[in-house]
């Protein structure tokens, strides 16, 4: 594969390439450090929101109509709809993206679903990737939608810079979610199907268990939103706007990102020293032998290994 073609293609905002580079990511393929190489410094200027919640609370719907608010402010809008837990792409994201058809023909919007089948680190790495190639290619906003609310949910609502947690009357309770660990991670609360009953007693719900919670610096608002009308969407982009503009005036946004950045190389490397110890051992065939004849300990073992893989400079 042609790398450096790959690239331009991204950097030029080639959609064809971006679907490309992303099905690199989803691979785990070799050439994806050169491919980072080469978009990495293009990035940072996209917006990036996540969008978690039960399956069924209306993400999809949410995301198509924040997509027409956000196009009607000018932007060009990519969604990212991901599984986390799935090596395949489900039923589920493939519906989204029939959902999405009424912005099927529009060149500035991108929409497509994601699985890891070959990346090391699961989503949790490959997702943020997806999302630079997206923002090098002059996406201005980037939508994460994931499938759940587990723990790798979470984590890749933790990877955006503005995560919106969406309820539902009926779907995924506020306790269930502070259960998760989702209710910290929220910027912006919404309480979807408004026009259902019980919606009023979701937000009581969620405004109590907030209440209970710690203060932080900002306090994230609660919204109600009835996707399909639709209906609250322009306010709810009017909370994504203001929480973005928090985010840059407090300096919160590059120390966020920083975060993340570290824990991400942090991941990568951890994944990469996995993988090489793996190797190691299996390159210094007698271990086994000699662990069984006493001849060396684990701990020596151990040491011996970690020699191997970093050499003492
Ligand atoms: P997701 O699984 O969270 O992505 O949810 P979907 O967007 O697929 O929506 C699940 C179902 O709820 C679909 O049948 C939608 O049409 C419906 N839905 C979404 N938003 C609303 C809403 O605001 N009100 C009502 N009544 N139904 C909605």
């Amino acid at each position: 594969m042609d790398v450096d073609a790959l690239v331009m293609g991204v950097l030029a905002g080639d959609a064809r390439a971006v679907a490309r580079a992303i099905s690199l990511v989803e691979d785990g393929r070799a050439e994806l450090p050169a491919l980072s190489a080469g978009i990495y410094a293009s990035t940072g200027t996209a917006a990036t929101v996540g969008l978690t919640g039960a399956p069924g609370v209306g993400k999809s719907t949410l995301a198509g109509a924040l997509v027409r608010v956000a196009r009607a402010a000018g932007r060009r809008v990519a969604v990212l709809a991901v599984d986390p837990t799935s090596p395949y792409t489900g039923g589920a994201l493939l519906g989204d993206r029939v959902r999405m058809q009424e912005h099927a023909t529009d060149p500035d919007v991108f929409i497509r679903s994601m699985a890891t089948r070959g990346h090391l680190g699961g989503m949790a790495l490959a997702a943020p990737e997806a999302v630079r190639i997206l923002d090098a290619a002059g996406y201005d906003l980037v939508v994460v939608e994931t499938v759940g609310v587990g723990q790798a949910e979470v984590d890749v609502a933790a990877a955006t810079d503005t995560a919106l947690v969406v309820l539902a009357p009926g779907l995924g309770d506020a306790v269930q979610m502070a259960k998760a660990g989702i209710l910290e991670v929220a910027d912006v609360f919404v309480v979807n199907k408004a026009d259902r009953p019980g919606a009023a007693d979701v937000e009581r719900e969620l405004q109590q268990m907030l209440q209970l919670g710690a203060t932080h610096e900002w306090e994230p608002p609660v919204l109600t939103t009835s996707a399909i009308e639709p209906e609250g969407v322009e306010e709810l982009w009017v909370a994504v706007e203001r929480h973005r503009a928090w985010l840059v005036d407090s300096g919160t946004l590059d120390a966020k990102r920083t975060a993340r950045l570290l824990r991400e190389v942090e991941a990568l490397a951890a994944e990469r020293f996995k993988l090489a110890t793996a190797e190691a051992l299996e390159a210094g065939g007698d271990v086994a032998t000699r662990l069984l004849e006493r001849s060396v300990d684990p701990y020596a073992a151990a040491d011996a290994l970690l020699g191997r893989i970093a050499p003492q400079e």
